[in-house]
């Protein structure tokens, strides 16, 4: 689940567990194609950016067979070689949006945002759901050249589209937009900001979006100083998170503010409050506060703060 720490590292949810992506094997189309109608192989089917679910409790992901996946397809479908888990190669590809789900998989089986499941699955299972959601969007997203206009198709299993113009031959390679976030403290009490697009009550952790130009730690006390107006120091890495939602990853930092008086951009951020530990626990109890879902690095990042002073885990406030 989130928050594992291996080697000295923080593993946060939808990060790799043990898959072996084997990029070195997407070339050899042979071996892609004898692990592709390999009887062990499993297939992630991906529609409307939604990942399949057994409905079960708790709820599971569906993986499909060959055969299965075949019935639900025409000749010539992309297949993305996701990697190896315990010997069982996986592969991602998507359905049509004009299907009808019901129809192919009863009420057994539904499509259902990874966003609101995430924190019911194990790091492996969010780890492979999440990456396959990840590359069928790129797909879904990059079918013509950026450069020329004219189709691209799939080839390296489906980690490179080629553009079909030969006098451009462009290759594109899977995006991910990095965002940062960040955990910022004055002495004993860490912001909380709202942004005003949230459910009601939520508050979190200032994030945005890196450009061009910027390292990560500019982008950090850029983002801070326009949306808080607070100046930061001591800013260092915490950990990350692939967000595929639809294509990002969050870097995670904590710093300083200098000072606790902050002034809002009201576009981006309608309330914010410095809070102690007592006073957070306080406010979650009388549901004056609602935090982000525990899968999040955001949750994360305020867990890891409020754990510092032996108060227990935020997962325990009831
Ligand atoms: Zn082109």
């Amino acid at each position: 689940m989130s928050g594992n720490r291996t080697s000295g590292s923080i593993k946060n949810m939808f990060s790799t567990g043990t898959l072996h992506r084997f990029s070195e094997s997407r070339l050899d189309e042979e071996h892609i194609h004898t692990i592709l109608t390999a009887p062990t192989a499993r297939f992630i089917p991906l529609w409307k950016n939604q990942n399949l679910f057994a409905i079960t409790d708790p709820l599971q992901p569906a993986f499909l067979s060959k055969e299965e996946t075949d019935r639900l397809l025409n000749e010539g479908a992309e297949f993305v070689f996701l990697g190896m888990l315990e010997e069982i190669p996986y592969f991602a590809f998507a359905l049509p949006d004009t299907i009808v789900t019901e129809e192919l998989f009863g009420d057994s089986r539904a499509f259902k945002d990874l966003r609101e499941t995430g924190a019911l699955l194990g790091q492996e299972e969010g780890n492979l759901l999440a990456y396959a959601r990840a590359m069928i969007h790129w797909h879904h997203t990059h079918q013509y050249c950026g450069r020329c206009g004219n189709k691209t198709i799939s080839i390296e299993a489906g980690h490179v589209r080629q553009c079909t113009n030969p006098a451009c031959d462009l290759k594109h390679f899977p995006r991910t937009d990095s965002a940062i976030i960040v955990r910022i403290t004055y002495q004993d009490r860490c912001l909380l900001v709202r942004q005003p697009i949230w459910p009601e009550g939520m508050y979190a952790t200032v994030a945005g979006f890196l450009e061009p130009g910027e390292s990560l730690e500019d982008a950090v006390a850029r983002e801070v100083k326009e949306e808080t107006g607070l100046t930061l120091t001591n800013i260092k890495y915490h950990s990350s998170q692939p967000w595929p939602f639809p294509a990002s990853i969050m870097v995670g930092f904590t710093a300083e503010a200098t000072s606790m008086e902050y002034t809002l951009d009201q576009r981006e951020i309608e309330k914010a409050c410095w809070l102690t530990r007592q006073e957070l626990i306080e406010k979650i109890k009388d549901k004056s506060i609602k935090l982000p879902r525990p899968v999040s690095i955001s949750y994360r990042l305020i867990d890891d703060w409020f754990r510092k002073k032996n108060k227990g885990k935020l997962s325990q406030i009831k």
